[in-house]
């Protein structure tokens, strides 16, 4: 019988086995299949061959300043809320080279690195990151400036997105209106069904090229039950959130206290780490070194990551515009929940929880919102101006 390609909008439910067909189908269509492994205490994305490498069985319990695995009572493949990756470390990679030049008899020779166009399947996506890579891509591909890199890297990507069955301790999509649930932007949508009968998945065709591929996998047409059940399950994890974040008047609430004693506060504890930034999926700044070798035979220009919170990010001639941990905190909260709106048209935070679990002093960017909230224009004395 002839396969016939799913409509998007269709439903089907996918048995444990199904999945890995899924896997071995992408595979063997030439994507590179990343998504949720175990290493080193964490869940942390990387190649994945087979159900054999995902983290079935586990879940993690996150809180302010704190991230623990735990078994589970069953065998979820899913289990788990966010680790401390997320998908920009293949879109927007950590380090990149930009060129190289080589000394030659007569001068030098420069040779712009051209990677082959990326085909990744990311398997795993919760809705928030659908959500953070969508700012991603106004960011890097939606202005008159498009980045070369991330669009050859995003250009050919398959998307697999989990509807969240576990809320973590420091989740807060509803509130920024990113999730459980993801709506858009996926090939494939997955709800893990974990309900007593057999360990299945009811998936939702997303993209013409997600109805091409689950046509070609063992499935079949969803229930009314499977459909039911799947939306007990994003309605039962929205319900469980860990955190909220009122954003009625967030961003003039903000902009409006650059001298609030709060960021005098915030700087006592932050240790300007940056982990915040490392651990987020949407932030997106960074610097450029260029290195030689010790034989001055070759030298290279590359782009990392950089951070609002290092001394060196605001430097310019003369000096650090942000010398203080307070202005650094300030500069970071204040552009992801309100100048980002001036500039790129949405929030700059989805809701992830990570800048809260991984930050080592357990500083949590809903308390700190919260708390120039409650005592908006409470203002330092003299205000050491903006620094
Ligand atoms: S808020 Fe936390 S994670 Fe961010 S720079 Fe400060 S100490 Fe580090
Ligand atoms: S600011 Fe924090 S909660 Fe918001 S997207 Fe970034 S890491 Fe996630």
């Amino acid at each position: 019988m002839a396969e016939v390609e799913l409509p998007v909008g269709a439903k089907a439910t996918l048995i444990r086995d199904g999945l890995q067909a899924l896997i071995e189908a992408l595979a063997a269509r030439g994507y590179q299949v990343l998504g949720p492994t175990l290493r080193d205490g964490a869940i942390v994305y990387g190649e994945v061959a087979g159900l054999a490498d995902l983290p079935a069985g586990w879940t993690d319990q996150q809180d302010a300043g704190r991230y623990r695995l735990e078994r589970r009572a069953d065998d979820a493949l899913f289990g788990y809320a966010v680790g401390p990756h997320s998908w920009k470390r293949y879109l927007h990679p950590p380090i990149e080279r930009m060129w190289q030049a080589q000394r030659t008899e007569h001068g030098f020779t420069v040779t712009v690195a051209e990677e082959a166009p990326s085909k990744f399947a990311f398997l795993g996506m919760r809705a928030c990151e659908l959500h953070a890579i969508a700012i991603q891509d106004r960011v890097f591909v939606g202005g008159p400036y498009p980045d070369a890199g991330y669009q050859r890297r995003r250009q050919d990507n398959f998307l697999v997105a989990v509807n969240c069955g576990e809320a973590g301790g420091t989740c807060f999509c509803v509130s920024m209106n990113t999730g459980p649930k993801a709506e858009s932007g996926f090939d494939l949508a997955l709800t893990e069904l974990l309900d007593g009968g057999p360990h299945r998945f009811l998936v939702e065709v997303g993209s013409e090229a997600g109805g091409a591929l689950l046509a070609v996998l063992p499935h079949h047409t969803a229930s009314a039950e499977d459909s039911a059940a799947a939306d007990a399950v994003v309605a039962r994890t929205a319900g469980r959130m860990g955190r909220t974040l009122d954003t009625d008047g967030l961003k003039e609430l903000l902009q409006g206290n650059p001298t609030h004693r709060r960021w005098d506060d915030v700087a006592k504890r932050c240790l300007t780490c940056a982990n915040c930034t490392m651990v987020c999926p949407t932030c997106f700044c960074t610097t450029v070194e260029d290195h030689s070798d010790l034989a001055g035979q070759t030298a290279e220009r590359v782009r990392r990551w950089d951070s609002c919170f290092t001394l060196d990010f605001s430097y310019i001639h003369g000096g650090s515009v942000r010398t203080q941990g307070s202005s650094r905190y300030r500069q970071w909260i204040t552009h992801k929940l309100a100048s980002w709106i001036d500039q790129f048209g949405t929030s700059g935070c989805v809701g992830c929880g990570r800048c809260i679990t991984w930050c080592p002093v357990g500083i949590d960017i809903t308390e700190e919102a919260a708390a120039i909230r409650a005592s908006s224009g409470d203002s330092k004395e003299t205000g050491h101006g903006r620094s």
